[in-house]
Formats: C-alpha cells, structure tokens, sequence
C-alpha cells in the first residue's frame, strides 16, 4: 500500500485550512493507478478532517441488474488503509440496498449528513456519517462516507468537495487514456501495465468492510488469456453499414460484461478484435466461461443483424512471462477456430496436447506483437 504524505490532523472545529488541501490534491494527482486513486482519496480526506473513518465505495454491476458495494479504500486514523479484495467475489460484498444513504446521494448527486441510530454503529466514535457522491463518467459511480463523533462544523465539507471534483476531473482523465471511446472497455494501450499488474502473485486479505481483520489464503488460480474476434465482420459493414458495425461492438462489449466476471479484465484491441485476462482455477473453468461468452453472443438478438458469432482463441498465462508471449498463442489458436469453421472457443494447450497444434515453446517470449 503506498502512503500519502502524512498531514496533521486538524482540531476539533476547524475547516480544513487550504495549503492542506492542496498537499492532499497534489498527492492524489501524483498518482497514475485507477485502483490506487480510491486509496488515497480515503487517506486524504481522513487526515483533513480528522474523521474516525473515511472509506470509498464504488457500486459494481451493470444497471437495472443485482448491484454491490465494494470498498475502494477505507482510512482509519493510526491504520493501514485497506481495501476490498480486487478479487472479492461479489456474493460477501453488501448488496446496492443494504446501503440506502449511499444510494440516495448516488441518485440525487447531494450531500448528506445524518447522525446514524446507535444501534447500527460498533461505536459512538462513527455516530455521524457524511455521504458524498463520486462524479464519475467513466468506471464505477462511487460515494466517500466520513464517520465522525460528533457532527462536522460547518464549511468543513466545502473544501472536501472542491477536493471530490478535482479528484473526479483527475480520475476521468485517467480513464478515459486507458479507455477505449466506442465501446468503454480498456485499450490496447493499458494492456501490457495491466496485465503485469493482474498476473503479480496475489496475497489475498479479508474484505474491508469487516474490518480487514479477517484474511483468507488465495485459492490456486490462474489466469487465462482469450482473444475475441467477430466472425466474418466484414460482411456486416457491408451489408449494413459502419454505423450498425460500431453499434454491434457497443452491444458485444455489452455481452462481455454482462458474461465475465467484474475482475475480468476486458479489453477492445482495435477493429473488432476483443482481448479478455480472466481468472480462473483450471482450464476448465476458464473454458467454461468462454463457452459461455460464445453462446450469449450467439444468441442474442442483434438488431437489424440478427446474428453474429464470435471465434475465441485461449492461452493460459505462464508465470512472468511477457503479455506477448500468452497473447501469442492465443491468437494462434483464433487462426485455427476460423480455420475449423468459426464460432468455437480453442484452448491452445488442449490443441497441442492432442497433437492439432505444434508447440511454439522456444519461441515464447520472442514474439513482437506490436
Ligand atoms: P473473419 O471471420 O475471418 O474474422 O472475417 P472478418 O470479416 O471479421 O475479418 P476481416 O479482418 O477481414 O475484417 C474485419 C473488418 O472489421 C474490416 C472492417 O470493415 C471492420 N472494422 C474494423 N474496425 C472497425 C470499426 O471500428 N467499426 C466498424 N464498423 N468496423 C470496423
Ligand atoms: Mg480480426
Ligand atoms: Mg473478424
């Protein structure tokens, strides 16, 4: 975890004083990491407010579906800021509901302030919460909840929320250079950092929300590589239309969320060539969800198109090797889905360990993709 430069707290009563807030903005904007960002953040406004806690919340899943509350940071003074596991699955995280407050400023992009019935809270220290809405155009919507003992002063929210527009200016800047514009998903140019960053060995901790305190091991997994592409997409350009062609990369990179699962990394390469990182126990599982992936396209309605069908290549991930090598292969296992007919999922290493397909071991790592 990295630290923000440490700042004293301010005396009870106090607004926070200008040169302190902008420390904290130019810490935040020093930073270059999406999941790092909500870290600081929670760091930041804790030590200007001298708040019991600060945490950030960002609301995972599409909407009109299930929606959960993962907990980007959450800042307590004296402690470890920590976070939800990138890797939580969303079953232990609170369901959109469980958090009302949250929601209403989420909906009604206000503030609120409201002492919390005693009941609901371990201790008088976290009595009064403060809701704050994250303004988001890219990523997840969030909000920063502040406990505090007693209520804030008044204006000391102000310089918070001045604070909270840079932070959301800063933050879709971020975005938007690691994303690509038609679709929304990540760029071929945010590949290789995440990748390397995804692929790093894994210490697992318990989710933030119960107070970090529990730590689970890792199960073994994997990661899985699988590069997507449309099957005969020139044909719908030509048939209808580059418009009805963009609208159909809209509602495929739709479908990949809507299949994968939220730590799934998923990517738009260019053109109509998707990369998916997925995270998985076996090959098998990883399978599976590309099967799964192939069929949803397949059946889904595309409009004026009807149908589209999409040819998958997957590799698995050797440990440390470079994002080229896995990508590689799994391109090369794309060729042989069209070769065999198209509208297939190929697993590389199944391939070779039947004989279809030649190893290319020697030449992992020499591959220059780009
Ligand atoms: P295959 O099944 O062998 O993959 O056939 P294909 O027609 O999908 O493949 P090919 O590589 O021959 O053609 C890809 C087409 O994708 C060419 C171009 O018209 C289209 N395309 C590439 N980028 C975009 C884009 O951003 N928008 C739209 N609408 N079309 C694009
Ligand atoms: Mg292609
Ligand atoms: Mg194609």
């Amino acid at each position: 975890m990295q630290a923000l430069p440490h700042s004293t707290s301010l005396p009870d009563g106090h607004a926070p004083r200008a040169d302190h807030a902008i420390d904290q903005l130019a810490a935040l904007t020093a930073q270059r990491d999406r999941e790092m960002l909500d870290v600081s953040l929670a760091q930041g406004v804790m030590e200007l407010l001298g708040a019991n806690s600060v945490g950030v919340y960002r609301l995972l899943g599409q909407e009109g579906e299930a929606r959960h509350w993962m907990c980007g940071g959450l800042a307590r003074p004296g402690q470890l800021t920590i976070s939800d596991s990138p890797w939580a699955d969303v079953d232990t995280l609170s369901r959109e509901a469980d958090h009302p407050a949250r929601q209403q400023v989420l909906n009604s992009r206000a503030l609120t302030q409201s002492e919390l019935p005693c009941t609901t809270v371990e201790d008088a220290s976290h009595r009064f919460v403060a809701v704050l809405p994250l303004m988001v155009e890219l990523g997840s919507p969030g909000v920063l909840e502040v406990h505090t003992d007693k209520p804030l002063p008044p204006g000391a929210l102000r310089p918070i929320q001045t604070l909270l527009k840079v932070f959301a200016n800063f933050q879709n800047l971020l975005e938007s250079s690691q994303r690509d514009s038609l679709t929304g998903l990540l760029n071929r140019q945010s590949f290789d950092a995440t990748f390397m960053k995804a692929t790093m060995p894994i210490v697992e901790e318990g989710a933030a929300e119960r107070g970090g305190s529990e730590r689970r091991t890792a199960p073994v997994t994997g990661y899985w590589l699988g590069v997507v592409d449309i099957d005969h997409f020139k044909r719908v350009n030509d048939g209808f239309g580059h418009l009805i062609g963009d609208e159909v990369l809209v509602l495929l990179a739709r479908i990949m969320r809507q299949s994968f699962r939220h730590y799934d990394r998923l990517y738009r390469f260019g053109g109509e060539e998707f990369v998916v990182l997925l995270r998985a126990g076996s090959e098998e599982d990883a399978m599976g969800a590309f099967e799964r992936f192939r069929l949803h396209v397949m059946g889904y309605p595309f409009p004026q198109v009807q149908h589209v069908t999409v040819s998958i290549g997957v590799s698995a991930v050797q440990h440390h090797e470079t994002p080229n090598g896995a990508f590689s292969r799994a391109d090369q296992a794309v060729y042989q889905a069209k070769h065999q007919g198209r509208n297939q999922v190929i697993c590389y290493e199944a391939e070779v360990r039947s004989g279809a397909m030649q190893s290319e071991q020697s030449h992992i790592g020499d591959v220059e993709l780009f």
